[in-house]
């Protein structure tokens, strides 16, 4: 073997790593930028161009206090540990969704403020004013936050959908939210019920319990389906390896399981994608069925849609 010395170690080119080293000391001195994240998605279904967008994002101390609230702190810490998930935070995320059909522009939810959802949304290419349709799934604060701007309609040009049950629901039960931001709009707007369109291929289901009439979304174009679940599922574990783990935000505890089984036991079966809103983002992927006592997975879009 032959003697390593410096000199033939340079002449036979294996110095290369030393000339690296003395670059890279150069390069850290770049200033370091901070966590970051990409606000937006797109990608096709059928002939549908979905679009999801990130409205915010925000760590929460004590998941636990949110989510499996009828177990036991061990039997929660367990399936956080399987999952890699920390039982002291928890990182929430916000996605509204904006589906272009060709002939519209219909966006799910608003956010949590005019500001960060119309930011996100020009990051994506697109003007509030191009919006036509607005379709609220439920009427908590996070989802009705993005709809007004300083008092004026954040979507100047487009008309309103929603659930009968759910507007019936908060229009009678003097909610600060509601009197703000969807009371002044309500006059251009339509109501559903189980099965309705919002417009071709666009069909609300029912899934109550997570409020009194939360709805689901699901879209059918050119043989490609999708299901926008909203809050039927708040976490990709502890809602959905555990679909009957109680969450504080969940008004009828019992029905919003029922719904989970109902809403998850279908995108399953049929094999197709689905957003959820507080999936962590692009809030895009696939429920599988789960071992080891998790009744559900989620599975996160490698690349699938991307074709
Ligand atoms: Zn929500």
């Amino acid at each position: 073997m032959t003697k390593l010395t410096r000199r033939n170690l340079l002449a036979a080119g294996t110095a290369l790593p030393f000339a690296g080293l003395a670059a890279g000391a150069a390069r850290a001195e770049a200033p370091m930028m901070g966590a970051s994240f990409a606000t937006h998605r797109r990608f096709m279904i059928g002939n549908f161009e979905v679009t999801t967008i990130l409205g915010g994002t925000t760590p929460r101390e004590a998941p636990q206090g949110i989510f499996g609230m009828n177990v036991s702190e061990e039997e929660f810490a367990a399936v956080s540990r399987d999952n890699f998930l920390s039982t002291e935070a928890s990182q929430f995320f916000f996605t509204p969704t904006l589906v272009n059909t060709g002939s519209e522009v219909v966006l799910f939810d608003t956010g949590l403020n005019a500001a960060a959802t119309v930011a996100a949304l020009e990051g994506a290419g697109y003007t509030a004013d191009q919006v036509d349709v607005v379709v609220l799934t439920h009427m908590h604060g996070d989802h009705i936050g993005g709809l007004m701007n300083d008092g004026a309609p954040t979507f100047a040009n487009a008309r309103y959908v929603t659930g009968q049950m759910e507007f019936d629901h908060w229009a009678g039960a003097e909610n600060e939210g509601f009197e703000a931001n969807v009371r002044p709009l309500a006059e251009n707007m339509t109501f559903l019920g189980d099965g309705g369109d919002v417009v071709s291929g666009i069909t609300g289901m029912a899934a109550f319990g997570h409020t009194p009439g939360h709805m689901v979304y699901r879209l059918d174009s050119a043989g490609a389906g999708l299901v926008i679940f909203a809050d039927l599922a708040n976490h990709p574990v502890w809602s959905l390896a555990r679909p009957d783990w109680e969450v504080r935000f969940d008004a009828d505890k019992e029905a919003a399981a029922a719904s989970r089984r109902n809403v998850l036991g279908m995108i399953n079966a049929d094999r197709i994608p689905a957003i959820g809103y507080h999936m962590p983002f692009p809030a895009v992927g696939y429920v599988d069925t789960g071992s080891n006592g998790a009744e559900f997975r989620w599975v996160p879009e490698a690349g699938q849609l991307m074709g």
